[in-house]
């Protein structure tokens, strides 16, 4: 039953995550009186920390770095702090069952094979710097590239089966999906959007510089906090948004009507296809949230009495090119407390890891760790996983995947308000586009286009 609609309100919010909580915290500040409508029990989407067996552990996103100041800003500001990602040590790398260590962001292969890999960063980074952040679609060779797939590009330049390898554990880790579903295009303008690959690929002075005190869900805590927990509204999935010239009606699926002046949807752009419109919006934009899906990412977790590896001289980070596990990291606390390392899964196998029995998903998580650092791995006192393709309020991760042929067509309805409905989220970021940074500029750039209306 719908109940009566609630007072009137500047701006309605949907979606509490890092870029909706961002538009409202901003709004707030500049006077305006908004509330926040969120579908899940907690704040934070895709960034969500937690705790095994005393250990700190961020579920989603976690690693902020080099080129993303706002999020910097943001953690100051709300009087957060950051702490060094651990990257001392070796890191491991396994092709066709077999490992080796090496140091820095380039491991170490046959010559032939490792200027492949080079060659293949180099023509990713020259491509991408052709694009505009702004508008990669508006790129005159855009629709070509958004015809093709990255997979089917790079052989040109990368004939090596292992130094693709190398490249496809990165690809699972980055978008959660295959080289061979993503669109150059996209995958062009995410690298623009980062600043180059290796920042996307880096751990120091890359995008995985720094971790946040407490997990990275702080950032939304502390944001709910500041905008008020009597204007954020947990359990409030918006199943409706009736829009016209003079304002917004906004339908939770409890029965409850919200009124404003102006909505933004701070929703993954795939689930933004859930939301029925009326009137119905432009076929563009109905028609990009239909052709975004997202990707698959799985963060599993063992917990050890002792940070064996580090003992070994083993910084944590391996990676893989055989396809399960793509890579791995230390997950200790500051100051190597609660030791812990993290399994990540993407793509095709992160897909359909739910249906895998729980007992051998952690068996085959323990079994790579322990080809990479050693039979300590066997014993963990506490394994975890997070598995974010069953999260109906995400749908996958870590980011939305936009299909050959879609950037190119449909890329003009990202950000373009329509009436006075607004769109932010990560997906929708000039910089940064997949990152908490991205859902920050996305969140800031749309409290500035409400606050201009
Ligand atoms: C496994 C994983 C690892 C990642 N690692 C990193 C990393 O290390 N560093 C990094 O920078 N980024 C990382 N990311 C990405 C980062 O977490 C996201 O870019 C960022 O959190 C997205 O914020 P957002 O607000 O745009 O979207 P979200 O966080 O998805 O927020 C959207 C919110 O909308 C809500 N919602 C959805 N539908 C409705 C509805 N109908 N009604 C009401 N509410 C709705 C959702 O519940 C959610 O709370 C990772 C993500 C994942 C999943």
């Amino acid at each position: 039953m719908v109940r009566a609609p609630m007072k009137d309100t500047d701006c309605l919010v949907v979606g509490a995550g890092v870029a909706g909580l961002t538009t409202a915290f901003e709004l707030k500040k500049r006077g305006l009186d908004v509330q926040v409508l969120e579908a899940r029990d907690r704040v934070g989407g895709r960034t969500w920390s937690g705790t095994l067996d005393g250990a700190e552990v961020d579920w989603g996103g976690e690693w902020i770095g080099n080129g993303q100041p706002r999020v910097y800003k943001l953690i100051k500001e709300l009087g957060l702090r950051t702490f060094a990602t651990y990257d001392h040590g070796d890191k491991v790398l396994e092709v066709r069952g077999k490992t080796s260590t090496y140091k820095g962001t380039i491991p170490w292969m046959a010559p032939w094979k490792l200027i492949q890999i080079q060659a293949g960063i180099w023509w990713i980074d020259a491509l991408a710097r052709n694009l505009s952040k702004e508008e990669p679609w508006a790129h005159a060779r855009a629709a070509g590239w958004d015809a093709t797939t990255l997979d089917a590009m790079r052989r040109g330049v990368m004939w090596s089966a292992d130094a693709r390898g190398v490249m496809d554990a990165a690809m699972r880790t980055i978008f959660g999906a295959e080289s061979g579903e993503l669109s150059l295009l996209h995958a062009l303008a995410y690298v623009r959007s980062a600043g180059s690959l290796n920042n996307l690929i880096a751990t120091e002075g890359g995008f995985q510089h720094d971790r946040i005190a407490g997990g990275a869900q702080a950032i939304s805590l502390a944001m709910a906090a500041s905008i008020g927990h009597d204007r954020v509204h947990l359990a409030r999935p918006v199943a409706r948004i009736a829009h016209d010239a003079t304002g917004v009606t906004v339908h939770d699926a409890t029965g409850e009507a919200w009124r404003a002046r102006r909505v933004v949807v701070a929703v993954p752009i795939a689930l933004g296809a859930r939301i029925a419109f009326e009137p119905a919006l432009p076929a563009l934009r109905t028609q990009l949230m239909e052709r975004a899906y997202m990707g698959a990412a799985v963060k599993c977790f063992a917990r050890y009495e002792k940070p064996f590896w580090r003992e070994k001289g083993l910084s944590g980070e391996a990676a893989s090119a055989d396809g399960l596990v793509s890579v791995t990291f230390d997950q200790c606390g500051e100051d190597g407390a609660t030791p812990c390392l993290l399994a990540f899964i993407g793509g095709k196998s992160a897909r359909t890891w739910h249906q895998r029995d729980p007992a051998a998903r952690k068996q085959l998580v323990l079994d790579h760790l322990t080809r990479y650092f050693g039979p300590e791995a066997q014993k963990p006192i506490a394994y975890g996983e997070a598995d974010w393709c069953t999260q109906p309020w995400s749908g996958g991760g870590p980011i939305a995947i936009f299909p050959t042929g879609t950037l190119s067509t449909h890329g003009s309805a990202m950000r373009e308000p329509i009436g006075r409905i607004h769109w932010a989220g990560t997906e929708t970021a000039r910089d940064c586009m997949g990152f908490i940074e991205g859902a920050v500029e996305s969140g800031l750039r749309a409290a500035e286009e409400v606050a201009a209306g």
